[in-house]
C-alpha cells in the first residue's frame, strides 16, 4: 500500500499538515515516537483538570488568519495569562509593567517609572547591544534584570545571559500601564476541554501508529510514501553528519494536592538562581476549575544530551548557522518537507507553527 504522504509527529505541525492533505484527497500515515497524539500540547485529564504534560501552554496570537483556523477546532475560553513572579520573599506582577515598578520603587505615575528605569540605563553606558543580558539592562535597567530575570534566564537556558541571543527576552512585553496580560495579542485563550480534541478532530479519520519511531521503523520511507513531512530534529535526519544542534530540555514533575487552590495563579515563575525549578503551573486555573482537588507542575530546566526531549531549540549564531548547513542539504531532498519547531530549529509559539504549515499546504498542496 502506498501513501502519498508518511508523516512523523503528531504534534500540531504534523496533525494540521495531515488534516489538510486528507482534504484534498491525499493518503497519509501518521506516526509517533510517543504513547499518544498532540507532541508537546498534549493534555491528560486529571479528575476532570486538563494537565499540560509538557508545561503550560497558552494560545495567543495577532493573527486572525490562524485564530479563524484553530477556532474551527475549539471553542476558546477567556483566559488571560497574567503571571507572578517570586523573587526570595517578594511577589511581582509580570510581565513588565507599572504593577511591578509600583511595587519595586514604590513609583505611581509612568512618568516616574521611566525616570528611574532610565536613570539606572545612563549609569551603565552600554553601547552596543549584542547579548540578552545587555538587550534586557538597557530595557529595564539594573533592578528588574537583577531580581526578575537573571536568575530565570541563566537557569531556564544553563548558560550566562552574555550568552544567549537578544531576541528571547523580546518575547516578553513591557509596558508603562498597570496591565498584567503577559501577552500583547489580539486574541488569547485556552480550548475548553484541553488541546489534546484539537489534535483528536484533526487526525479524525486518519491513520496514526504511536509507539513508532522513524529511524527503526521507517527510515527507507520511500518504499511506502511518496513525500515525508518530518517535525522531529533535523539534525538527527542527517544522522548529525554536519555537527549537533544544540537544545534546552526539561523535567516536569506533576503532583497533586489535595487542596482546592494552591497558588491563586496559573503561573508562578521563580526569578532566583537557588531555586532549582522555573515556574510552577497550577492546572485547574486554566480553565477556572472548581474541582475539590489541583494539580500543579513544578518545571526544572536541563541539559539536553542525545535521547532527551528537546524542548528548546538554542537559536544563538552557531546554531542558527549550523542550521543553516542542514536547510540547504535539506534544499537537496525535494521529497521531503522538514517543519515545526525541530525541523525548522525555530522558537516557535503554537500560532507561528500553525502559520508555517498553513503557508507550506499552499505550497506544497495548493500549488
Ligand atoms: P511537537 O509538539 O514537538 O511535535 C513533534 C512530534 O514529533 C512529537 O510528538 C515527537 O514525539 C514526534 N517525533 C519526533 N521525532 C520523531 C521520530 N523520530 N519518530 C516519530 N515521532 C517523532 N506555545 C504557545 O503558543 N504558547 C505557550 O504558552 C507555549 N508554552 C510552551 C511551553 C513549553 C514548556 C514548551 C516546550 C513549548 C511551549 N510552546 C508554547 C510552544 C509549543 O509547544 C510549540 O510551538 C508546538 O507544540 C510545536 O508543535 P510541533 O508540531 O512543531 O512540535
Ligand atoms: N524571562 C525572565 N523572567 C521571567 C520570565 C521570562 O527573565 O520571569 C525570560 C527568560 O529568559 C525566558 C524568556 O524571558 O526564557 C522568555 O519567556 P517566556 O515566558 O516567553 O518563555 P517560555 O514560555 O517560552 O518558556
Amino acid at each position: 500500500m502506498k501513501y502519498d504522504y508518511l508523516i512523523v509527529g503528531t504534534g500540531l505541525y504534523g496533525a494540521i499538515f495531515a488534516h489538510e492533505a486528507t482534504k484534498r484527497g491525499k493518503k497519509c500515515l501518521v506516526i509517533d515516537k510517543r504513547d499518544h497524539i498532540g507532541g508537546n500540547i498534549y493534555c491528560e485529564d486529571v479528575d476532570g483538570i486538563n494537565v499540560h504534560k509538557y508545561g503550560a501552554h497558552i494560545f495567543h496570537t495577532s493573527n486572525k488568519e490562524v485564530w479563524d483556523y484553530i477556532n474551527q477546532f475549539a471553542e476558546f475560553n477567556n483566559f488571560v495569562n497574567s503571571p507572578v513572579a517570586v523573587y526570595k520573599d517578594e511577589l511581582y506582577n509580570l510581565p513588565f509593567n507599572m504593577n511591578t515598578f509600583n511595587k519595586l520603587w514604590g513609583v505611581i505615575t509612568p512618568e516616574q517609572a521611566k525616570t528611574k528605569i532610565q536613570e539606572q540605563i545612563d549609569e551603565l553606558n552600554i553601547e552596543e547591544i549584542t547579548n540578552l543580558e545587555d538587550q534586557a539592562l538597557s530595557l529595564v535597567g539594573t533592578d528588574v534584570y537583577e531580581k526578575l530575570i537573571k536568575g530565570y534566564t541563566e537557569k531556564q537556558w544553563g548558560r550566562d545571559a552574555k550568552e544567549l541571543p537578544s531576541f528571547i527576552i523580546k518575547r516578553l512585553p513591557l509596558r508603562f500601564t498597570y496591565d498584567n496580560n503577559y501577552f500583547n495579542d489580539k486574541y488569547q485563550g485556552i480550548p475548553v476541554g484541553g488541546y489534546t480534541k484539537i489534535i483528536e478532530k484533526l487526525l479524525d479519520g486518519i491513520e496514526v501508529k504511536l509507539n513508532t519511531d522513524f529511524f527503526k521503523e521507517y527510515r527507507d520511507f520511500e518504499k511506502i510514501a511518496d513525500k515525508l513531512v518530518f517535525t522531529g530534529m533535523i539534525d538527527e535526519y542527517f544522522d548529525y553528519k554536519l555537527g549537533v544542534l544544540e537544545y534546552r530540555s526539561l523535567r516536569f514533575e506533576h503532583e497533586k494536592k489535595d487542596c482546592v487552590n494552591y497558588q491563586g495563579s496559573a503561573v508562578v515563575n521563580y526569578t532566583e538562581k537557588d531555586v532549582p525549578y522555573t515556574r510552577i503551573i497550577e492546572h485547574k486555573h486554566f480553565e477556572f476549575g472548581t474541582q475539590d482537588s489541583t494539580v500543579i507542575t513544578r518545571e526544572y530546566p536541563k541539559d539536553w544530551s542525545k535521547g532527551d526531549e528537546p524542548y528548546y531549540p538554542i537559536n544563538n549564531e552557531r546554531n542558527n548557522d549550523l542550521f543553516e548547513k542542514y536547510k540547504e542539504l535539506a534544499s537537496n531532498h525535494e521529497n521531503i518537507v522538514f517543519g515545526g519547531r525541530l525541523g525548522n530549529y525555530k522558537y516557535y509559539d503554537m500560532d507561528k507553527v500553525i502559520e508555517s504549515v498553513l503557508d507550506v499546504v499552499k505550497v506544497e498542496l495548493d500549488k
